[in-house]
């Protein structure tokens, strides 16, 4: 029966995706930053505007709504969850490719309020992931040579972001190491101490976009791999930007995200008074913060996800979808591995001190690096 096909809100959503000339699906484009039929090629424009920050208020949520145009899909294989506009058809999970997700019944979250639109589409994102691996010296050749995606998905990947003006009075006791000599004659030593000083004052910082990741499925290490991201251009939120792309489902809500940023800001206040004395140790310093015109945005920023098979085992790669920036893991070639065991003890204690003090490589030489650096701990 078609009226179990597509409830009113289903039917309202897929009119507004539809192309206006030959109503095949319309996709957003992120080459041409707009709404594209991939049948008959007809472009629509998006009205674009730029996202606005919301009022924080952690007891009075006003102005959030539920994403109500949206539904949440669950994978059987992983359990992540994805959200997709109502009309638009779950194939697959973009973290594990698993083909079965199953819709969730539960609640579908809180409406983004901003994007990060992809600006990276499929093909160069492929083509940046291709350039990556060519770049890993200790990957085996015959993957460089044929290197063959199995699935490839867009997803938006949630945040927070946190603007705040902070007011902190401190007060505590550093200290300041010096050098002297002590005893006489045979006993006539230099012995290190320390000189201890009182400090106390006050200091105001403003804060825009502290972001905190609102999703559990990309863990820090590979998010720090790939951003930055803009999120201070990101643009309003509208759903047209999710036309051929899913979303993962925020587990950390508001709340728990805005304390999530105070420590980050108060761990930064911290270090930016102790940096203004010239110290080398500190006795204790206590730091009393006051947080005023708090706002924030919860942005959606766009990752492209691929996995591929090598022997038996599957592996993920990540793209940034507005940069292009690229990590994942690879397998190893064992006799890429051998011959730099050859290089010796001595060319690795070298390298180390180059890869730890950060020196300007061309990118082979730093994925090299990099491969020996994450061997050797
Ligand atoms: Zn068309
Ligand atoms: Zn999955």
């Amino acid at each position: 029966m078609q009226s179990e096909l597509f409830d009113k809100e289903d039917m309202l959503v897929v009119h507004d995706s539809k192309c206006p000339a030959c109503g095949a699906d319309l996709v957003f484009s992120p080459a041409d930053n707009m709404l594209k039929c991939e049948h008959c090629g007809t472009q629509k424009q998006i009205q674009v505007s730029m996202a606005r920050e919301k009022i924080y208020d952690e007891a009075d949520f006003l102005g959030v709504e539920d994403w109500a145009e949206s539904k949440a899909y669950k994978c059987v294989n992983c359990g992540a969850i994805t959200t997709l506009l109502k009309g638009q058809i779950a194939t697959q999970c973009p973290f594990c490719g698993a083909p079965r997700v199953i819709e969730d019944e539960g609640h579908v979250g809180v409406k983004p309020n901003a994007v990060v639109p992809f600006r990276i589409d499929k093909i160069s994102a492929k083509a940046h992931y291709d350039k990556w691996i060519k770049s890993r010296l200790f990957a085996p050749s015959k993957l460089k040579k044929n290197f063959k995606v199995d699935t490839m998905n867009g997803v938006y990947i949630p945040v927070w972001t946190f603007d705040a003006n902070t007011f902190s009075t401190y007060y505590g006791r550093l200290g300041k190491r010096y050098t002297t000599t002590v005893g006489t004659g045979k006993n006539r030593r230099t012995v290190t101490k320390i000189r201890y000083f009182s400090v106390s004052g006050s200091l105001s910082r403003e804060y825009d976009d502290v972001t905190v990741e609102a999703g559990d499925r990309i863990n820090q290490k590979i998010y720090d791999k790939i951003a930055p991201y803009d999120t201070n251009n990101s643009v309003e939120y509208d759903g047209k930007y999710m036309l051929g792309f899913m979303a993962e489902k925020y587990t950390l809500d508001l709340n728990e995200g805005y304390h999530i940023a105070q420590e980050i800001m108060s761990d930064d206040i911290r270090s930016a008074i102790i940096s203004q004395y010239d110290a080398d140790v500190v006795d204790y310093i206590d730091v009393n913060t006051e947080y005023s015109a708090v706002t924030y945005k919860y942005v959606l920023l766009p990752m492209w996800i691929c996995t591929y098979k090598y022997g038996k085992k599957v592996y993920t790669f990540y793209t940034n979808g507005e940069s292009g920036k690229s990590y994942g893991k690879t397998p190893l070639s064992p006799w890429r591995v051998g011959l730099a065991i050859l290089l010796g003890l001595a060319a690795l204690v070298g390298i180390g001190y180059l890869v730890y003090n950060n020196y300007m490589l061309d990118e082979s030489a730093v994925g090299l690096l990099n491969d020996m650096k994450n061997m050797l701990i």
